[in-house]
């Protein structure tokens, strides 16, 4: 069986429980085959300076039937590939914000000189036969470089992100080399069918790639299998901490705070694709149309810190102080305040006793690759007196999860009655559309998800490498 090697910008010990959805999908992938995973270190090779960070070596470590191998980066690589291109140009333009993004030509070349470096470091750990699987958005010329230094193995590439529309991805400057660059994969997975659209049209449109079948386009004298492959969360994973020490104490103790309460519930990145200003504006919009919400609908959202050193954030976290206060102190009492506004992480195993003590989950994003929170939410829930999803349709979730109430973020007034609506379903209807999303977010868990991507991978007709 081939070995697999896994590569992402970060990694983590495979031992500890893992945060966010990268981590566990990647964990669970190796977990069941053993194999490498290779990734930035989360260090900066400082005081040895730039050039060092390029010679210094990959710190190599066995961790169970996993290789952890890392890299060092240099602060400028660190500010111009990390800070610069990931998270300033290309997170902003997938997410469909030209107007966050700056697009400074030094954060390509940063760019693409961390990719060359991931490539060189790599390139000795690589067997014949070993499937590669690479991770997300900072890695997309990952394939190119490494098809440069001779790899002809079949290298895989999945898309956390959304893919946007082909006039939009065309204001990258670079956009047409990462497109060349992602020719060099054997399979491009997404999370939806309409990030597939999207590729495939602008494919069509910009490189002029012939579609042979839907699942294959051809461009630059290469085939390229695409597929959505949506992303799923290891359901009994979520069931067991739900109802383990911390789970159970933490949804006794939310029930009793709250007894005479509705509790509304945010988790989410302090990021500006989640749409936190727009929950807020609709949940303001619910207090003042729906009067009986009053001195009863509770809203904790959770605002993990996130990306702290990208300048957009700051603004979004004032925005959010001064909302939360406003709407405390228009409808506050004395014994109630509407919003309690959380800025800091909340531990994995506490969620989903929360989870379960919310009738309503707001799950709105502007735009987002797939949302974990919303399927974590459903997996936690009571199946006899579950809570319901109020969904954004921008949400690569919203494909799937059929039977959430679906809203467009945009719409204040609309998202407000959807609220409503959720906080007022009778029992019934809960239940059956629990069920079935429950039974969607099983069959297409986080295991379905991983091998049927390596599944997909491994069987592949392989083009002659570029
Ligand atoms: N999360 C967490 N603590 C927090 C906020 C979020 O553990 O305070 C976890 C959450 O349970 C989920 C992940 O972080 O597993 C967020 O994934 P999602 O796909 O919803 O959004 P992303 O942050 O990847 O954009």
């Amino acid at each position: 069986m081939s070995r697999l090697v896994v590569v992402s910008n970060r990694t983590a010990d495979p031992r500890k429980p893992a945060a966010g959805g990268l981590a566990v999908a990647v964990k669970e992938s190796l977990q069941q085959t053993g194999g490498v995973w290779f990734g930035w270190s989360g260090r900066l090779a400082e005081d040895a300076g730039s050039e060092a960070a390029h010679t210094a070596g990959t710190h190599v470590q066995p961790v169970g039937n996993v290789t952890l191998a890392t890299l060092d980066l240099s602060r400028e690589d660190y500010e111009t590939y990390y800070l610069g291109y990931a998270n300033d140009v290309l997170w902003p333009v997938f997410h469909y914000r030209l107007d966050l993004a700056n697009f400074d030509t030094r954060f390509a070349a940063g760019y693409r000189r961390v990719n060359q470096l991931f490539a060189q470091k790599l390139l000795p750990l690589l067997k014949p036969d070993d499937l590669i699987w690479v991770h997300d958005y900072h890695l997309i010329p990952l394939a190119a470089e490494l098809r440069a230094l001779g790899v002809g193995n079949r290298i895989g590439f999945f898309l956390h992100i959304p893919m946007p529309p082909p006039l939009i991805m065309a204001a990258i400057p670079e956009h047409e080399w990462l497109m060349r660059s992602l020719f060099a994969y054997d399979l491009a997975g997404f999370q939806s069918q309409a990030d597939v659209t999207h590729f495939s049209h602008y494919a069509e449109a910009e490189a002029h790639a012939e579609v042979p079948s839907p699942e294959r386009l051809r461009a630059f004298n290469r085939t390229l299998r695409v597929g959505a492959y949506p992303i799923g969360i290891d359901v009994d994973e979520f069931v067991r901490l739900a109802h383990a020490k911390e789970g159970l104490d933490m949804f006794g103790w939310m029930r009793e705070e709250y007894a005479r309460r509705q509790l509304l519930l945010g988790v989410d990145r302090l990021d500006y694709s989640k749409g936190l200003p727009q929950r807020l504006y609709a949940f303001r919009e619910l207090l003042a149309r729906y009067p009986e919400t009053r001195n009863s609908a509770t809203l904790i959202q959770i605002a993990s810190p996130s990306r702290e050193d990208v300048g957009a954030y700051d603004e979004l976290r004032r925005q959010m102080d001064s909302l939360c206060g406003a709407i405390n102190g228009d409808y506050g009492e004395l014994d109630w305040m509407p919003v309690r506004y959380i800025h800091r992480n909340v531990a994995r195993r506490r969620l989903p006793g929360l989870y379960r003590a919310s009738r309503v989950a707001l799950v709105t994003p502007l735009r987002d690759g797939m949302n974990l929170v919303a399927k974590e939410f459903i997996a936690a829930q009571d199946p006899a007196d579950p809570g319901m999803l109020v969904l954004s349709r921008f949400a690569g979730a919203a494909e799937q999860l059929k039977e959430a109430l679906m809203v467009n973020p945009y719409d204040t007034q609309g998202t407000a009655q959807a609220i409503q609506r959720a906080l007022t379903m009778p029992l019934e209807e809960r239940i059956s559309r629990h069920e079935a999303l429950l039974s969607r977010i099983r069959k297409l868990d986080v295991h379905w998800w991983c091998s049927t991507f390596l599944q997909a991978l491994k069987h592949v007709e392989q083009d002659m490498p570029l």
